[in-house]
């Protein structure tokens, strides 16, 4: 086996330029990734995030009056450019299900005016489970979307349908990859969720799949996120033994960090078709260089993945938008955030604490 891979490169999130009015945290953590969700719903039942038995037919999602408008989202989005933030990442729920998503697009593109820019455009980027995509690439394209990532955890139809808990078909999911490809994303992301025993032994064929498509599959740990998916630290695959097997079908070696405060370690095909990113949240987590916030469908804004409490953004959005105030609260709030809840993570605190449901606050 080529041992090329096991070399760990450095996070640098810490050095970050602070922008002049921008906030940084109590661990001097700037921020700069924002996740905007945008629905609470989804056409999945993904075993690890909504399982089925848990969001039947009957579940209670938020009520339409309660989601932010696409003109609430935006604003919110431009305080928080205000405050540093440079990514900004569509999220749900599926977010392809809220129509006229690329409205928002638009709305969010047009931040680029923003005086905190200084005329470099924002990252816009959208995760989705890419079954609406076939058509919907192209219009959000237009609108001013340049980032894909597509959630795809198998290439058999069986073990696909076992994770994704949804009758819509892998082909759609294909297709929609294909439509976004065609629509001139490039650099698509595939980020797939392993589970041992599910889908472990999937992750060559994946790669294979990645590398003739010219996409970046990221593979992750599967994550005690919320309270729902009966999470068990036995069903997680270290992401050690995942790049071990990977690496045994194409060897690899490890790349710097694309940018400071990425999450995923990069690795490269020795041959160079490519490249994987690995999310090691549970075996090697990475708070330290965490600069993102989470906004959720109806106006909470989380800190962490993993928090039990958001902060209500509503009170400054109804009845009429009050944006200083909106901005004084969202600076206060990073300024005052403490969270390195992987880093402190054990088999107790997984299980016990109320965390709020991935399907709120995207991944
Ligand atoms: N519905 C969209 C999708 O699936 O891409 C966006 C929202 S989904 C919550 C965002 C990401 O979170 C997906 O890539 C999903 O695989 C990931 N995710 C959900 N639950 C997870 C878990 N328990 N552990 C690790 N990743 C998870
Ligand atoms: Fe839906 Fe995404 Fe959660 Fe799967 S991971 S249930 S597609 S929100
Ligand atoms: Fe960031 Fe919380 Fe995840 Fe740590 S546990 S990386 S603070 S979201």
């Amino acid at each position: 086996m080529h041992a090329a891979y096991t070399s760990q490169m450095p996070r640098t999130a810490r050095s970050l330029p602070i922008y002049s009015g921008a906030p940084v945290d109590t661990l001097q953590r700037p921020l700069r990734d924002v996740r905007l969700s945008v629905t609470d719903r989804c056409n999945f039942r993904c075993s690890y995030c909504m399982p089925a038995e848990i969001f039947g037919p009957d579940f209670a999602f938020l009520p339409r009056a309660e989601l932010l408008t696409f003109e609430e989202l935006a604003l919110v989005a431009r305080e928080l450019v205000a405050l540093g933030a440079r990514t900004l990442r569509i999220t749900g729920g599926e977010p392809l299900v809220r129509r006229d998503l690329e409205q928002l697009v638009a709305l969010l593109r047009a931040l680029d005016a923003s005086e905190a820019l200084s005329g470099e455009p924002l990252d816009i980027a959208l995760t989705t489970n890419g079954s609406l995509l076939a058509k919907l690439a192209a219009p959000l394209r237009a609108a001013g979307l340049n980032r894909i990532t597509v959630s795809l955890d198998s290439l058999s139809p069986a073990t696909f349908t076992r994770m994704s808990g949804s009758a819509l078909p892998l082909e759609s999911v294909l297709e929609g990859i294909a439509a976004a490809t065609a629509a001139g994303f490039s650099g698509i992301k595939l980020n797939a969720v392993i589970r041992r025993g599910v889908n472990d032994a999937d992750v060559p064929a994946l790669a294979t799949f990645a590398r003739e498509g010219g996409h970046t599959l990221r593979l992750i740990e599967y994550m005690d996120v919320g309270s729902s998916n009966g999470w068990r630290l036995d069903e997680v695959v270290p992401a050690s033994e995942i790049l071990a097997q990977l690496h045994a079908r194409y060897p690899l070696e490890a790349l710097a960090p694309s940018r400071p405060g990425e999450v995923a370690n990069r690795y490269r095909y020795l041959d160079r078709r490519g490249e994987i990113g690995l999310i090691a949240s549970v075996s090697a987590p990475f708070c330290g260089d965490c600069t993102r916030a989470r906004v959720s469908a109806d106006g909470q804004l989380y800190t962490c993945l993993f928090a039990s409490e958001g902060s209500d953004l509503k009170r400054y959005l109804r009845p009429v938008p009050d944006a200083a105030a909106l901005r004084d609260a969202l600076h206060a709030r990073w300024s005052a955030r403490d969270d390195r809840y992987s880093e402190i993570r054990d088999a107790e605190t997984a299980n016990r604490l109320p965390k709020v449901e991935m399907f709120r606050v995207g991944g």
